[in-house]
């Protein structure tokens, strides 16, 4: 039985008094989100504010991106190692804000996953179609070989360190969220594909929705047999919602 796991993905919002507020608002609800794992993936300036607030509680912390690189002249970027000296446990790879914005091709999403796993985090690798690619049926080529990126560089067994977010872009920020059978298709398929590589991983394997999800449509989504909790964005800005979804994931 997988457990199931909700992230904040807190984009670039906040402040060091929006955060504290946010966090106290979850922290004074979390002894009610029962057997699941719940963290916030806070921007890289705030990480050390997280990690003082969350200290002792069950709320994991993660960041949004990561450098490829261990170190060096690479002006701007964060590393893993530096991630780890916060407290960090996930961070985000392939973000496809990041994949459209940012040049975060299939190679570099591969190489932050690789280094993530390297010195110790868990990536939650993010995959998902356009709009367009859902409307000409390549939804499942799209993610396939954002999969096979990962899978052909670190191998299947290193999905046993990490989580899979299947976010289509057309429902990120959007409102429109995917349907639960849409988005069980995609879950299910993402499954039936590490499985045919690697049973066992396949199984264990948490893959996260991510989508306009909300307080109140998390529990229909997460009650599909192949979604394992989500990646949360808009909603997780707002500690009720945040606590409400967590609570779905129960
Ligand atoms: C996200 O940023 O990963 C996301 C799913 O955003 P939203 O929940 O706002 O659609």
């Amino acid at each position: 039985m997988r457990r199931k796991l909700v992230a904040g993905n807190w984009k670039m919002h906040g402040s060091l008094a929006q955060n504290k507020a946010l966090l106290d608002g979850i922290l004074a609800g979390v002894a009610s989100l029962g057997a699941m794992d719940c963290a916030v993936c806070v921007p890289f300036p705030y990480l050390a504010q997280a990690q003082s607030l969350l200290q002792g509680s069950p709320l994991a912390l993660g960041a949004q991106n990561m450098s490829q690189h261990e170190k060096g002249a690479f002006t701007g970027e964060v590393s893993a190692a530096m991630l780890l000296d916060f407290g960090c446990k996930y961070a985000i790879v392939g973000h496809s804000e990041r994949r459209a914005m940012f040049g975060d091709d299939d190679a570099t999403v591969a190489a932050k996953y690789v280094a993530a796993q390297k010195a110790g985090l868990t990536p939650i690798l993010c995959v998902g179609e356009t709009l367009q690619e859902r409307e000409t049926n390549v939804t499942e080529q799209v993610v396939a070989r954002q999969l096979d990126a990962v899978i052909q560089l670190a191998g299947v067994e290193s999905l046993k360190r990490a989580v899979v977010a299947y976010e289509p872009v057309w429902a990120i920020g959007t409102g429109k969220t995917a349907s639960p059978d849409q988005a069980q298709a995609v879950h299910a398929f993402i499954r039936g594909k590490i499985a045919a590589l690697d049973k066992g991983v396949a199984e264990s394997l948490v893959i996260q929705y991510g989508g306009s999800v909300k307080g109140a449509n998390a529990a229909e989504l997460f009650s599909m047999p192949d979604i394992d909790g989500g990646l949360i964005g808009g909603a997780a800005l707002d500690a009720n919602e945040f606590l409400t979804i967590g609570r779905a994931a129960a």
